[in-house]
C-alpha cells in the first residue's frame, strides 16, 4: 500500500473509531441540553414560582403538555395530558392578627407569623376558638406498637393542644427507631391525632433540631394562603386550627401559666408522661377566604409491549410557592433546586425512553400538584388512580435533584423496605456508586415527598437524593454544598437557576433511575416489601383483588 493510501486508512479507521464515541457525545449532550432548557423555563421568574391556581401553574401544566407532545409521548389519562385535582385554597387572617391567651397570671398576645402561624383545613368562613382551655401533650403520639400514649388519661374535647415536634427517639435511641424519624413525629400525624382525640386545635412547639427547619421555613410556608384537597364534609373532621408557636413564644406561654417549658418537655420525653392543663384560656378569630378551584396534575404516558397493562410510575412534582414574602429583596421562590429540577428531570427522561428500545412494560411519567401544601397532587392521584394501582409496579420520585456534580454515592430515602433496593443497586455497582441511607433521617424525609402516598397503597418506592461524597470535591464539600442548600436556599427565593450550574451528576444520577426503570419495565417480577414492613399487607390485599 502507498502511503498516501495508508494514511486514508489510518484517518478512515481513526473516523470510524470516533464515530460511535461521537454520537454518543452527542447524544449525551442533547439529553443535557433538554434537561438544561426545561429547568431554566421552568425556574424562570415568568413562571413565578408554579404556584397551583396561578399564571404560573397555567403556563407550567401548558408548557409540560407542549414538551411531552413534542417528545412524541402519548397523553395518559385518555386523551387527556391532564388529571384535575379539586382543591380549596384557604387564606386565614387572624382577626387583629393575634391570638390572646390568659392566664391567672395575666394575659399574653402571640402576634401573626412572629409569635405564631395559624390556618384550618375546614371550608368555612369564619372559625373562632373561644376562651378554649390549653393542654400540654407532650408528643401528641398515640402508638401502641411503641407503647406510647400522650393522650391517655387525658380529655382533649375543645381544648387547644400544644405539642412537640418529631418523636421521643430523636432524643433517645432506645424509643421508637431513633433517630430515624417515624411517621408520629410528622407535623401532619399531630393533626390528624389531635382530630381523632377531639382537640380544637393543635400548636406545635417549634424548635430548629427536631423540626429540621428554622422558623423562617415554618412563616413562609404558613404565611399566605393554603392548600387543601376537597372532601365531600369540607374537611369537618379536622381540628378547628392548626398551627406552629415559636419555641420563645411558647416559653411566654408556658411562664404565664407557671410552669417551665424545658422542664415539660424534658418529662415529656420520657415513657410514662402524663399530659399538663396549663389552666390556660386560648382565643382566635380565624377568617378564612375560601378559593375553590381545580389544579392539574400532567400525565404522559408510552406504552408497553407484551406487559402494557403493568405500569412504572416516574413522579416529579411541578408545583413550587409562587410569589410571597421578600426575602433580601426577592418575592418570587423560584423552586429551582425544588422542583423544576425534577419536572425538568421527568421530561429529560421521556426523551431518554422514547429514543431507547421498547419496554415491556408502560411507563408513565406523572407531574403532580401541591406538593409544598401536603404532597396534595400525589394523595389524589392515589386515590384516584388512572392507571390501577395493583398493577403499578414501582414509583421512581424525583424531588431536589442538586447541581454539585458528580457523586460517588447515591442516597436511597426509606432504604430497607423492599427488595427494589436491589433494582437500584445493581445499576449504582454498573456505575461504581454506592447506594446509602442518610446517616440522620430524623427529619422524616421519607414522609415528605409525593412517593409517600404511593407507598401508602402499597407501592413500592423509590426515591433517590443527591449523594454527599463528590468525586472532585471530596465528602466534606458535598455535605457542605447540601448544608448551603438548606440554610440558604431551601424553600426560600434564593432557589434559583444559574447557567453555572454544574449538572453532570444530575445527569449520571437520571442514567442511573433511567437504566433501574428499564429493568423494572423488562421483567415480569413485582417488587415486594421486605417483611415487617406496613406496606406489605397494604400491598398484597391490593395485588390479590
Ligand atoms: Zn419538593
Amino acid at each position: 500500500m502507498k502511503r498516501k493510501a495508508l494514511a486514508i486508512l489510518a484517518l478512515a479507521m481513526v473516523v470510524i473509531a470516533c464515530q460511535p464515541k461521537e454520537k454518543e457525545k452527542d447524544h449525551d449532550k442533547a439529553i443535557e441540553d433538554t434537561y438544561r432548557q426545561a429547568l431554566k423555563v421552568l425556574a424562570s421568574d415568568d413562571f413565578m414560582g408554579r404556584k397551583p391556581f396561578t399564571k404560573g401553574e397555567e403556563l407550567t401544566v401548558s408548557y409540560l403538555q407542549q414538551q411531552f407532545e413534542a417528545l412524541g409521548i402519548e397523553p395518559g389519562n385518555g386523551d387527556s395530558y391532564f388529571q384535575d385535582v379539586p382543591l380549596v385554597d384557604i387564606t386565614t387572617k387572624l382577626q387583629d392578627d393575634k391570638v390572646k391567651v390568659e392566664g391567672k397570671k395575666g394575659k399574653l398576645e402571640l402576634h401573626s407569623l412572629e409569635d405564631i402561624v395559624v390556618g384550618t383545613k375546614r371550608v368555612v368562613e369564619k372559625q373562632e376558638v373561644k376562651a378554649a382551655p390549653v393542654v400540654f401533650a407532650g408528643f401528641g403520639i398515640n402508638a401502641p406498637e411503641y407503647d406510647w400514649n400522650d393522650y391517655k388519661d387525658l380529655d382533649v374535647k375543645g381544648k387547644v393542644v400544644v405539642v412537640m415536634v418529631n418523636d421521643p427517639g430523636f432524643y433517645n435511641p432506645d424509643l421508637f427507631r431513633g433517630k430515624n424519624m417515624t411517621y408520629y413525629g410528622r407535623w401532619t400525624y399531630k393533626y390528624e391525632e389531635a382530630a381523632r382525640q377531639g382537640a380544637a386545635g393543635v400548636l406545635i412547639i417549634h424548635a430548629t433540631a427536631p423540626a429540621s427547619y428554622g422558623w423562617g421555613v415554618v412563616r413562609s410556608s404558613w404565611g399566605g394562603s393554603n392548600l387543601y384537597l376537597q372532601t365531600e364534609n369540607d374537611n369537618a373532621d379536622a381540628v378547628a386550627m392548626e398551627g406552629w408557636i415559636s419555641g420563645e413564644a411558647a416559653k411566654k406561654l408556658f411562664d404565664l401559666a407557671g410552669a417551665d417549658l424545658d422542664k415539660s418537655i424534658e418529662k415529656a420525653k420520657k415513657p410514662g408522661f402524663k399530659g399538663q392543663d396549663l389552666n390556660l384560656k386560648l382565643s382566635a378569630t380565624l377568617n378564612n377566604k375560601l378559593d375553590k378551584k381545580t389544579s392539574r396534575n400532567v400525565v404522559a404516558m408510552l406504552p408497553g409491549t407484551d406487559l402494557k397493562d403493568e405500569y412504572v410510575i416516574y413522579s416529579a412534582h411541578w408545583d413550587h410557592f409562587g410569589v410571597g414574602e421578600p426575602v433580601k429583596g426577592d418575592s418570587i421562590y423560584n423552586g429551582a433546586a425544588d422542583n423544576a429540577s425534577g419536572t425538568a428531570g421527568l421530561l429529560t427522561l421521556a426523551k431518554m425512553f422514547k429514543e431507547a428500545p421498547q419496554t415491556k412494560r408502560s411507563i408513565v411519567f406523572l407531574s403532580v400538584t401541591g406538593e409544598e401544601q401536603g404532597l396534595l397532587g400525589s394523595e389524589y392521584y392515589t386515590k384516584h388512580p388512572i392507571f390501577p394501582i395493583k398493577n403499578t409496579v414501582a414509583d421512581i420520585n424525583m424531588d431536589v435533584l442538586q447541581p454539585f456534580g458528580k457523586m460517588k454515592d447515591i442516597f436511597l430515602i426509606g432504604k430497607g423496605q423492599s427488595n427494589i433496593d436491589q433494582y437500584l443497586e445493581k445499576v449504582a455497582q454498573e456505575q461504581d456508586r454506592k447506594v446509602l441511607e442518610p446517616e440522620d433521617q430524623s427529619n422524616g424525609w421519607y414522609y415528605r415527598s409525593d412517593h409517600f402516598n404511593f407507598a401508602k397503597v402499597g407501592i413500592p418506592t423509590l426515591y433517590i437524593a443527591n449523594g454527599e461524597e463528590s468525586i472532585e470535591h471530596g465528602k466534606e464539600w458535598g455535605a457542605k454544598q447540601l448544608e448551603d442548600y438548606n440554610t440558604h436556599r431551601y424553600h426560600k427565593p434564593q432557589d434559583e437557576y444559574s447557567d453555572n450550574w454544574d449538572v453532570s451528576g444530575t445527569m449520571w444520577d437520571l442514567e442511573l433511575i433511567f437504566k433501574t426503570g428499564t429493568n423494572l419495565a423488562n421483567t415480569d417480577a413485582f417488587p415486594t416489601w421486605n417483611e415487617g414492613v406496613m406496606y406489605k399487607k397494604i400491598r398484597e390485599e391490593s395485588r390479590r383483588k
